[in-house]
């Protein structure tokens, strides 16, 4: 059923912006974007940037940095506040574009606005980390100060278009980079949006640019930037990485991260509810989805049907509804893989406990899935998607060493109350971060968030961010 949300009119065609400004912002014909939930409403269209604007790309993308870099710290904490007022300001037509985009249900989009705003304010907070520290040392004056690292190029995946370009927009104002945005085909609108509101808040070093994938890549080739932050999946970023020459590289990517229910910590109910949003909401297009559920097998009897129970409960449908958990998937092909995955899990002697099939065309129901092994792609692919796969344990030694058993390591969950347990999976699981009694499915934009293994290089987040856009320079005076 088609909804009023949804069948809102297509705004005018949204030029690309170069450094605030949008006046080189059309060329050929623009790029449409169709809701995902129906794969015809046209939500808008967005001009793409084409090879004959690299050296305009790249030319404003310099001046832009060496205009920003002059402002003061406090010029840019302004700047940064100024952004939040208006991102707060249209809060409402941000998390329905959002919506309309990628299909995100309506309450996870004001959710991201929220976050959104939160890490604008944060970094404005932050912007101080640029201050320089004095020290004598060898009976000589030292000074150590951080330099805004130059021209950033950042390139977005379609799962947060909000917010996971604000974890890039913001620490770099705070440094004082330009930025130039490559957003994800499937949801330029919002980049589009967000640029102007960051021009109108004063900072004009930034340029948002819809492109295709061989345009960006000449940009990442391109020694006009120093800086590439990547978000996104794994296969792309280290390629990108891979042709992205001696500029410094961020990589923020994919997983298939697990949880282990060791302890009952809290009623069964709540926490079986508390793991199956964490694995499906948002029809599990989120990086740090729970994939692989670990229980305790003294556990098993307690918690599966607790699990089935919560995992029926979720609302499928129409994401411009409240109570809708899972909407539909960014595109057809997604359903169409996601389908693949279950069926190879299938023949490979796996067990559907739940779901397996589609909602519509467009959108699958959640899915459990039994009796896997480590080597099937449903567990040792990230899967992206509304699958959740249950397997039991009795050592715990063994279970870190299964969850260990991964080319990715973003975050891990543990639910229990032992503190050497906790100890041992801190020391022991190798990823980003790791969540005690909740699921890995919770990032606090406060703090540094990022991978290890194939789930990427260097660290987002409100506290360590800055570093990634800054490097240090040491004075030292006889
Ligand atoms: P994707 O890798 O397909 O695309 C991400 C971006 O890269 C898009 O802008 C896309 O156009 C661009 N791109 C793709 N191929 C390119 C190429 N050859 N050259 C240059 N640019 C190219 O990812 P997606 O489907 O948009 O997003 C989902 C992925 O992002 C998942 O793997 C997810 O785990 C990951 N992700 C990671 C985090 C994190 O913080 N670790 C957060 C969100 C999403």
């Amino acid at each position: 059923m088609t909804t009023q949300s949804q069948t809102q009119a297509a705004s005018a065609a949204q030029p690309f912006i170069l450094q605030g400004s949008e006046r080189f912002g059309k060329s050929g014909s623009p790029h449409p974007i169709y809701y995902p939930g129906d794969a015809v409403t046209l939500i808008g269209e967005a001009y793409y940037a084409d090879d004959l604007h690299i050296e305009v790309i790249e030319k404003t993308a310099l001046q832009g940095f060496q205009n920003f870099r002059k402002t003061t710290l406090k010029e840019r904490a302004k700047i940064l506040n100024n952004l939040a007022d208006r991102l707060e300001a249209h809060q409402e037509a941000l998390a329905l574009l959002i919506t309309r985009e990628s299909g995100k249900p309506i309450t996870l989009s004001q959710r991201e606005l929220v976050r959104s705003v939160a890490v604008c304010r944060g970094y404005a907070a932050q912007v101080e980390r640029c201050t320089s520290t004095l020290m004598q040392v060898s009976g000589r004056e030292v000074r150590i100060s951080r330099f805004p690292i130059g021209p950033v190029l950042a390139i977005t995946p379609y799962n947060f278009p909000l917010n996971l370009v604000i974890h890039k927009l913001a620490p770099a104002i705070a440094a004082g980079c330009s930025i130039t945005i490559k957003p994800a085909p499937q949801t330029p609108l919002t980049a589009l949006y967000l640029g102007r509101l960051a021009a109108e808040a004063g900072y004009e070093a930034i340029s948002v640019v819809p492109a295709q994938n061989s345009l960006s890549e000449k940009l990442v080739r391109s020694s006009a930037f120093a800086k590439l932050s990547f978000t996104g999946s794994a296969g792309v970023g280290w390629h990108l990485r891979s042709i992205a020459g001696n500029k410094s590289v961020t990589l923020e990517l994919g997983g298939n991260a697990a949880v282990i229910v060791d302890d009952l910590t809290e009623p069964v109910e709540s926490l079986a509810q508390r793991i199956a949003l964490g694995a499906f909401s948002f029809a599990g297009q989120i990086c740090i989805s729970v994939q692989r559920i670990f229980i305790q097998e003294a556990l098993k009897d307690a918690l599966l049907p607790a699990l089935v129970s919560a995992t029926r409960q979720l609302k499928v449908g129409d994401p411009f509804k409240v109570d809708t958990d899972i909407g539909p998937m960014i595109s057809i092909q997604q359903v169409q893989r996601t389908r693949s995955l279950i069926k190879d899990a299938l023949k490979a002697g796996a067990n559907v406990i739940y779901g397996g099939n589609t909602f519509n065309a467009f959108t699958m129901n959640p899915t459990l899935v039994d009796r896997t092994t480590p080597e099937m792609a449903i567990n040792a692919q990230e899967v992206f998607a509304p699958i959740a796969t249950v397997n039991t344990y009795q050592n715990f030694d063994t279970v870190l060493n299964t969850v260990n058993k991964s080319r990715y390591g973003l975050q891990a969950g543990l639910y229990t109350q032992n503190t050497q347990k906790i100890e041992q999976a801190y020391q022991t699981l190798e990823v980003g971060g790791l969540l005690i009694n909740d699921i890995p499915t919770t990032r606090l934009d406060l703090l540094p968030y990022g991978g290890v293994k194939d789930s990427g290089l260097g660290r987002e987040g409100i506290l360590s961010g800055m570093d990634e856009y800054t490097y240090i320079k040491t004075l030292i005076q006889a």
